[in-house]
């Protein structure tokens, strides 16, 4: 009798072992073996964004860590501790500049919201365009819903959201530090100048890449072949046309930023 109860605990301790070796893993971002977490939300949701980043377990606010922002922010508590980092760093090499984040996680239902606002001023105008060609006016500077490096927590704009602020002044010393040091916390600039395709020049964006590069390869493989998974509990306007240029824009970004699009 004895020894069976102490078999049977003996037993109940190597499983609560192998729970808590399991759960360590599932827990580990960016493990080639069992890939990044993403709390009780499913991988595809996740990289299109349908989740609430406020609400989510593995999203820390950015303020908290001691890193301006113009509201609250919200991301990955690991792209916020880099962040943090080079914040520090920054304030050593340049002082005097202010540095602020301007915008960080966006879940499908704000990208969609960016979407809806920049289709109707564009079909409001005179000019009568077809789906195609204003949703290829808006993908410029704007991401469709499911598709946009802000839904993955390791994407955020800092200061101001026009590349010419960055030719002189405060911008100029950012954009100058950045350029040499990001690198060094993780960070790259996805949408540099003379890429072919994909979205405009924006040097504000900035990408925590042990997270980003992960989650890149990721919506690859759930959607790079099928773009309509993307929509398919619905969709924004223009999506029909739209959808299929999704890998495009999700992989045309600065090749210093990571093997992903290639894979
Ligand atoms: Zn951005």
């Amino acid at each position: 009798m004895r020894s069976s109860s102490n078999k049977t605990a003996a037993l109940c301790i190597a499983a609560a072992c192998i729970a808590f070796i399991l759960f360590f893993l599932s827990v580990l971002p960016g493990d080639e073996g069992t890939g990044p977490a993403y709390g009780a939300v499913s991988e595809a949701d996740y990289l299109r964004g349908k989740f609430d980043p406020v609400k989510h377990p593995l999203f820390v606010k950015v303020e908290a860590f001691g890193i301006p922002c113009d509201r609250p922010h919200y991301l990955r508590k690991e792209a916020a501790e880099a962040l943090a980092k080079m914040y520090a760093a920054m304030k050593k090499d340049i002082p005097n500049v202010k540095f602020w984040v301007q915008s960080s996680t966006r879940n499908w239902d704000v990208q969609k919201r960016i979407w809806e606002l920049r289709w109707r001023e564009l079909t409001s105008g005179k000019k009568k365009m077809g789906d195609r060609e204003i949703a290829a006016r808006i993908l410029r500077s704007s991401a469709m819903p499911g598709t946009s490096r802000h839904h993955w927590g390791a994407d955020f704009d800092i200061n101001i959201l026009r590349n010419a602020y960055y030719d002189s002044g405060d911008g100029r010393k950012i954009y100058a530090w950045l350029k040499v040091n990001a690198g060094r916390f993780g960070f790259c600039q996805p949408y540099t100048a003379g890429r072919k395709d994909g979205y405009m020049e924006e040097r504000w964006h900035w990408s925590y890449l042990p997270l980003a590069e992960v989650f890149q390869r990721r919506w690859n493989t759930h959607f790079r072949t099928e773009t309509g998974a993307v929509i398919k509990d619905g969709g924004f306007p223009g999506a029909d046309a739209a959808i299929e240029a999704a890998p495009v824009y999700v992989n045309s970004i600065n090749p210093a930023c990571g093997k992903a699009a290639s894979e």
